[in-house]
This record gives structure tokens, sequence and C-alpha cells, in this order.
């Protein structure tokens, strides 16, 4: 339904898949001794935050394997380890056809869409480790990746980040919400990675991002229930609010909004018009770290009351729901990066989780349901982040 940015933007069709550490590990399969190939990089570029997110802690990353070899290789089996120890028994494991669904191929700039890991391409494997508490998170990871030909390499060992402190105030207001193409192991948001520039090793921003699409209490996202129009669509023209006091770092304002529907954009698809409309907060720093960003996209043009330079307060109104840039039909896309400076490259940052104060989980979208358990429990939750299929209700009395 709300297609967003991620559509445009990412670099090779991928598929998916949710893996959970809480799942029994595998034996150890090192009894045939492989053999260590170096021309294998293995490599998180992007340390994990852990997150409450479905009523688990959370370690959402991605392990690159990089193929500087000569010949093709397939990934046959990926363990996680705790710490840098690669020889105990793994925290998780995943089997070729796990990976294969939760796998995208990058190839280097100008070549074609690689169908396998071959000299040169990097894979980048998509993983989702689930914790009952935090207690039980090790300091860092490290990774055991065994070929179908026997070989195996050892490396992306990342130490774990502290556990996210962004608490934020609801980014829509009141009513309910559904939660759209993420967060999740497989969602859209998930697989936008982008080569922004010259840089080798590609972004992802929207590794967090939600699709707040508003619905009625019937479960109903449009008045005449196509959507046809964006104006029947109930979240369009709602505000988008400040998740906390923070200073306006970016504004667009002046694309025009779709008409609802896949193939009616009103403007050509490009690096800048993808996003549509978007306000960017500065967040600020943390510990050192980089500052973070959040961002608002697919905005109603002409509605942003805000400008660069200004300060927000929580709450404040910053603009409205649109159906501006890659979208199918008004909603909000919002995300938070750590980055250099997401003013002048939006996307040129990694996700970071977040969580919203609080929320009421009041349904679960019927089509996550079949496929999996992977959602926030029913009733008040405080402090989490909503996951993809959750609809989440708003309550009034957080507005300052
Ligand atoms: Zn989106």
């Amino acid at each position: 339904m709300a297609r967003c940015i991620a559509g445009l933007v990412m670099i090779a069709a991928g598929s998916v898949v949710g893996a959970g550490a809480s799942a029994s590990p595998m034996p150890d399969a090192s009894s045939h001794a492989p053999l260590a190939v170096t021309a294998v990089t293995l490599s998180v570029p992007a340390a994990p935050i852990p997150v409450n997110a479905a009523g688990r802690i959370t370690l959402v990353y991605e392990l690159h394997v990089a193929n500087g070899g000569a010949t093709p290789l397939r990934v046959e089996r990926l363990e996680v380890h705790a710490d840098s120890a690669t020889n105990s028994t793994p925290i998780a494991a995943y089997s070729a056809r796990e990976i294969e669904r939760n796998v995208k191929l990058l190839a280097p700039r100008g070549a074609p869409t690689p169908k396998a890991l071959t000299p040169g391409v990097r894979a980048i494997v998509y993983v989702w480790l689930t914790f009952d508490s935090s207690a039980t998170i090790p300091n860092a990871i490290s990774h055991r990746v065994i070929f179908a030909n026997g070989d195996s390499a050892r490396g992306g060992t990342v130490r774990v980040r502290p556990a996210t402190n962004l608490v934020l105030a609801s980014p829509v207001d009141t009513g309910d919400w559904w939660i759209g193409l993420g967060p999740s192991n497989e969602s859209e948001h998930r697989r936008a990675v982008i080569r922004v520039g010259e840089d080798t090793v590609p972004h992802l921003a929207q590794r967090f991002a939600i699709d707040w699409v508003k619905m009625d209490s019937r479960g109903e996202y449009a008045r005449d229930h196509r959507g046809r129009r964006n104006a029947d669509w109930f979240g369009y023209a709602e505000p988008v609010l400040a998740v906390a006091d923070a200073r306006v770092a970016a504004v667009v304002d002046s694309i025009p909004d779709n008409t609802p529907g896949e193939n009616s954009r009103a403007v050509a698809m490009t690096v800048g018009t993808v996003l549509g409309n978007y306000v960017i907060l500065d967040l600020g720093a943390q510990n050192g770290a980089m500052h973070r960003y959040a961002l608002y996209g697919h905005l109603k043009p002409g509605s942003v009351g805000v400008r660069i330079g200004d300060t927000v307060s929580r709450g404040q109104v910053l603009g409205a729901i649109g159906n501006s840039g890659n979208s199918d039909g008004p909603h909000l896309h919002f995300h938070v990066t750590e980055a250099p400076d997401a003013a002048t490259a939006p996307l040129r940052g990694e996700g970071v989780p977040f969580t919203i104060d609080t929320f009421v989980v009041t349904a679960h979208d019927p089509d996550r349901v079949a496929k999996r358990a992977m959602l926030t429990g029913l009733g008040p939750h405080r402090n989490a982040l909503p996951v993809e299929g959750d609809v989440i209700r708003i309550l009034p009395s957080k507005r300052p």
C-alpha cells in the first residue's frame, strides 16, 4: 500500500527472513575442519544497538561477506558467536536456505546484478537476533561462515553498542496507525541498502524505518475503501509532530503530491525526489557518537511550517502528511539515522533504533499474523519499537 522510498532506491531485488537467536543453536558443523579462505572478508559496518521490539531485546544488523578471491562461493552456513570465541557453541546458526531468504548480493559499480557470490561481489546477510533479556546479550559478536566447498571464514567481530536511549514521542497525532514496511527483517525498508557518491560500502538509512498509515476503527485507510483521492485517506493532511526537542536541519516543501496508485508519480523519481517533501530534525549527538537525525518523508506540499535552523519543541507541529515522492498513498515515512551530515545527503547514514514512549497495540495486520508471530502483543506498551504489522493507537495525553 505505502510503497515509500525503499522501492526506488533498492540496488537489487531481494527477499527476506527473520532469524531468531532464541532458537536452539544448531550443532557445530566444524567436524570436517574446513579450510580458512583468506580472500573472503567478513564485516559488520554498522554495529548493532539493542532495542526493545515485539517484546524481545533485539539486535538488528548486516554481515557483509565480500568475495575477494577468484572463484564463486556459496554460503552453506552462518554461525553467530558471542565475543570472538568462534570455536564455541554459536548463539545462532542459519542454514543455506535461511540465508538465501535473508541476503542481498551487491556487485561492483557498473557490473550487472549478480546472481551468486562471484569474485568481487558482496553478500549482505540480514540478521535479526532476539534475546529474552538484556543480560544475555554478549559484549561483542563474531561470525563464522562455511561455504559449500568446505572452506570457511571467520570475522565480522563487532562490539554490541549500548541499548538505545532514544525515547521519542510519536511523530503522528492521536488515532490508530498501521506500522508498515518495517521494522522487520524482510521489509522493503530493511532491504534498501544504497551506495552514495563514491562510497564502496552501502548505507542502510532505513534499517528501522516505519511507514505510518492512519486507520479507522474498522481497519480501513480511506473513506471510499479504494483511496483514489488523497483527501479520501484518513491520514492525509494529518499533522506530523516533533519527536523530541531538536533543531531543524533540512526542509523540502515544493514537490507536488502524487495521485494514489503505483504508477502515478507527479515527478520523475531521482535521489532528490524519492523522499518527496521532508523535514529532518537534528536530535544532537550522544556519548561522542555522530548526530542523530529524524526524517519525516512524503509530506504535503506547502505544509511545512518550520525553517532550517529553527528550534522545535517535542510535540510541535512540523507539517502535514502527504503523498509526495516515491509513495503510493498518503503516509508518513519516518526513520532515524546516525550520519555525518544528513542535511546534505539524507540517505547517507545508518538507521538506528528508537522507541516510542507510549502506545497501545489495538490490532495486527491479518497478512502478518498469517506469516509470522513476530508482532507486539496487544495492549499498552512503553519505550518500545513498534514492528511491521502492528496497528497502534496514539493516545491524546502525550501532547505537551
Ligand atoms: Zn517508507
